[in-house]
């Protein structure tokens, strides 16, 4: 029965709507949906007047919170003097290179694209460009867009993932021809001795390695000490390319992503999401050595909308705002607080708890250690009440996203008074937490998958 104005919604758009994956029931968005109609710093209002304090974050963009004024204000007053686009050469665009290169430690040159998963494709024909080979090295639970080229592995199910020495190389989804895995190798993450492996056996054949430094599409894992210098090691000794996919942590979790974090530079790195804090802009940076080659034209890169009026504006606003002393400090103590409040919260309620990544981009486990890898994080999700979390944190009005393999995001608008309110909230909840644990009621979707 339909209830409230989010489902009539969602029951309308269905008539010529296909669902989106990411968005849809079929993601855990149970009940229904939410329908947004607005979002203001920290908070969403959806079609029924409902308000959420939101951990969703458009998915990591938004970084200064929803509708962040002097991004507007300068993204308007573009577009108001001077247009959406041109397709031709501006000032804004070269200010808003600067505005990035200033601050990632490995990128002394950037072209911009319009999505991570542009920027991740052509990452990847660079990096084949530059050392002409074809093979690239990824990892099982990292995600670095849709593409043909790379959508292999990204969450592949444990009747698909192979040997846990072996992992196979799978589509991501049907559509994409089979011949492409060929010239993609598959690991497990975090793992020095199956990287070593692999160097040992296709060393000579490797294009590039591409990671996020920090998996933040598996729950936020870190890195294990010394593995990202191992495969920087390897990838020298071998003249493969190293492509930190900093989508997600690039101007999220500090000022120098996490290779500024980690204190490792990878020769390519993409970023996209907190960049433009809501602005659909992304971009490819790397050495000048290495991005050099692409000036030269014989490395094709395209794209009517690259490096727009709109989207450069609000690269340098979003920049001048993320720019401003301590804020990473104060976002990511925030985080943190908040983080830790959860794991308080949950062993309150007798619940084994823990959390990864860093504050400003984390996920809280019910276990005693955070996973290291993509089946390790299946494991347990398999046995967590996590999705009972989100649906009693949703009935009262805080929104995170409902598979475990997504992400708490916070940003710069979430404040000490949000973070208290949602800690209550969390209080509040994990009795029926705990006891979906005991009834049995886990697994993605609560079982419902
Ligand atoms: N890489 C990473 C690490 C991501 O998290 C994402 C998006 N979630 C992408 C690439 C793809 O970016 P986009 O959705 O902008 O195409």
């Amino acid at each position: 029965m339909i209830t409230t104005r989010s489902q009539q919604l969602f029951e309308q758009a269905s008539h010529s709507l296909v669902g989106s994956g990411t968005r849809s029931p079929r993601s855990g968005w149970l009940p229904a949906p939410v329908f947004v109609r607005s979002g203001e710093g920290a908070w969403l209002t959806d079609e029924d007047g409902n308000r959420f304090l939101d951990y969703v974050m458009g998915q990591g963009p938004l970084i200064l919170g929803h509708r962040p004024a002097p991004v507007i204000a300068e993204a308007t007053r573009t577009l108001q003097e001077r247009g959406s686009l041109v397709s031709l050469a501006h000032d804004l665009e070269g200010e808003a290179a600067d505005a990035i290169t200033s601050r990632m430690p490995a990128v002394d040159l950037v072209r911009f694209s319009s999505s991570g998963t542009e920027a991740a494709m052509y990452a990847l024909r660079f990096a084949r460009a530059f050392t002409g080979r074809d093979v690239v090295l990824r990892f099982e639970g990292h995600y670095h867009g849709w593409s043909d080229a790379i959508h292999w592995s990204a969450h592949p199910s444990a009747d698909s993932w192979g040997p846990d020495d072996a992992p196979s190389v799978t589509p991501g989804s049907s559509g994409i021809p089979a011949a492409v895995g060929g010239t993609l190798l598959v690991a497990r993450w975090n793992d020095v001795g199956a990287l070593e492996r692999i160097f040992a056996s296709h060393g000579e054949r490797i294009a590039a390695v591409i990671t996020e430094p920090i998996l933040g599409n598996c729950g936020g894992i870190m890195p294990a000490p010394g593995y990202l210098e191992r495969m920087r090691e390897l990838t020298r000794q071998t003249g493969a390319l190293l492509i930190f996919d900093e989508v997600l942590t690039g101007f999220r979790i500090g000022t120098g992503g996490a290779q500024e974090l980690l204190g490792i530079d990878p020769d390519l790195t993409v970023m996209a999401k907190a960049i433009g804090a809501g602005f659909p802009v992304a971009a490819l940076g790397g050495r000048r050595e290495v991005m050099e080659q692409a000036a030269d034209g014989r490395t094709m890169h395209g794209g009517t909308y690259n490096s727009n009026l709109l989207v450069c504006a609000a690269v340098i606003a979003a920049c001048r705002e993320t720019g401003a002393d301590g804020f990473y400090e104060r976002l990511n103590a925030r985080g943190t607080r908040l983080a830790d409040g959860l794991v308080e919260a949950a062993r309150q309620a007798g619940l084994e708890a823990c959390w990864s990544g860093v504050g400003a981009l984390f996920q809280l486990w019910f276990s005693a250690e955070p996973p290291r890898d993509y089946r390790e994080a299946n494991a347990i999700v398999a046995g967590s009440p996590f999705f009972t979390l989100y649906r009693e944190l949703r009935e009262r009005g805080v929104l995170i996203q409902p598979p475990q393999e997504g992400l708490w995001l916070i940003s710069a608008a979430h404040g000490d008074a949000d973070v208290d309110r949602t800690l209550e909230a969390a209080a509040d909840s994990m009795p029926a937490v705990a006891q979906a644990l005991a009834e049995g009621s886990v697994g993605p979707m609560g079982g419902l998958r």
